[in-house]
């Protein structure tokens, strides 16, 4: 591979940054837009917007065809068995607190036990620590070992009759690792508990099938894959759906309403109060438009490729450290280099004109199972291609000489 062929359908990408060409390693934490998502939201705007759902004019009956449309694109693209389990949210953070709070309020009480790894983003921890508070419930941890895969031994031994729940990330957005899910989710079934997983690595970079997963819940993000900010979605189980109340009480959720009592409306609507993001659900579905076009396995062989000559690339530095060496992984490498904050990485990466994330990355506890502070991290997307690759190993020397 060597120039990425897709990289001119996003424009963002053409810009210098620091009178260099903008080298875009920071994916993980937000994609950026093909020219086809940005023309379909700003057409929207420009030719259809009206309220959904309740107009009764020719705008309002075509803005909701149009997002309803892409509800149907969505079940379609994680094979989902029906519309009626797509959920729009502002993202997968949105997500995990709808179902922790809905579900929990259905099925969770004290004493009872909620599992989650150690390697979770803190949108995948701190919803369950609420519900915790809220209600007595206790959270209990995979652990990981050093390459940063799960134990599943451990994971196995975690269950007992007062399991209610297992909320796990598929893809790490640290360490990269893809978690075995499906035969997770078959471990919990076994004892007889639903599975949510946090597919917000998963989504932009892999084939995700949720009928074959046979996941009980599945959240993702807009913003990671392609489309826009401010949009997300809860792939749910109509069977786990229909017996969880309402999230949030407002217009479009209800059936009926009176002072005495309300009455809610079916599922996906009873999860969807309020005017929703109607421009930005219509711009993901371009976005997943998108990348079908390309092709999931393609995107996930181009990064893949990526991914490999960028690890091997960074291990000739011997005071590279790369936190995460799982078998498999996603397109994503967090590493640290000796004596070097990854605050200064980032620094001087960005003055070479070279974005990539430096931090925690929203996972304190990950951090702290790897002893380190925080760490860098280069993602890729399918615009990136191996003179992004040699351009981030250039900056690494440019660090090095500034620091030594
Ligand atoms: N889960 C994982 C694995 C993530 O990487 C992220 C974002 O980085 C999130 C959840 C939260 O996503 P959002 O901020 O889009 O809600």
């Amino acid at each position: 591979m060597t120039n990425s062929k897709y990289r001119k359908d996003f424009p963002i990408l053409s810009q210098l940054v620091h009178d260099k060409p903008l080298v875009f390693l920071d994916s993980a934490n937000s994609s950026q837009k093909p020219l086809s998502v940005i023309e379909t939201v700003s057409n929207y705007y420009l030719n259809d917007h009206a309220n959904i759902h309740r107009g009764i004019y020719e705008l309002s009956i075509r803005a909701t065809k149009k997002f309803e449309d892409a509800r149907l694109n969505i079940q379609k693209f994680i094979n989902a068995s029906s519309a009626h389990e797509i959920i729009f949210t502002s993202g997968t953070t949105a997500g995990i607190n709808l179902i922790a709070q809905s579900f929990g309020k259905a099925f969770i009480k004290e004493n009872d036990e909620i599992i989650i790894s150690a390697m979770e983003h803190h949108s995948n921890i701190v919803p369950w620590q609420l519900l915790c508070e809220q209600t007595g419930a206790k959270l209990k941890i995979i652990p990981i070992f050093d390459n940063g895969e799960l134990d599943l031994d451990s994971y196995k031994k975690l269950f007992n009759a007062r399991t209610k729940i297992v909320s796990v990330v598929q893809a790490s957005n640290v360490l990269g690792t893809i978690n075995p899910i499906r035969e997770m989710i078959k471990i919990a079934h076994e004892n007889n508990v639903p599975v949510l997983v946090d597919g917000a690595q998963a989504i932009p970079h892999m084939p995700v099938d949720v009928s074959d997963l046979d996941c009980d819940f599945y959240v993702f993000s807009s913003h990671k894959a392609y489309g826009p900010t401010g949009i997300g979605v809860v792939y749910g189980k109509e069977k786990w759906l229909n017996r969880m109340p309402p999230y949030q009480g407002g217009g479009d959720m209800i059936e009926t309403v009176s002072f005495e009592k309300s009455t809610y409306n079916k599922i996906p609507y009873k999860f969807e109060a309020g005017t929703p993001n109607i421009a930005d659900v219509i711009g993901f579905s371009a976005a997943i438009d998108y990348m079908q076009q390309i092709g999931m396995k393609t995107i996930f062989q181009h990064e893949q490729t990526l991914l490999q000559y960028a690890t091997q690339k960074l291990l000739e530095f011997p005071d590279v450290k790369i936190i995460g060496t799982a078998n498999n992984k996603v397109g994503v490498i967090a590493f640290v280099l000796d004596h070097i904050h990854p605050h200064d990485i980032g620094t001087v990466l960005d003055y070479n004109g070279i974005a990539i994330r430096a931090g925690h990355h929203c996972a304190m506890p990950l951090m702290e199972r790897f002893n380190i502070p925080a760490c860098a991290r280069a993602s890729f997307g399918i615009y990136n291609d191996e003179k992004d690759v040699d351009a981030l190993i250039e900056g690494i020397y440019a660090v090095k000489r500034w620091f030594n």
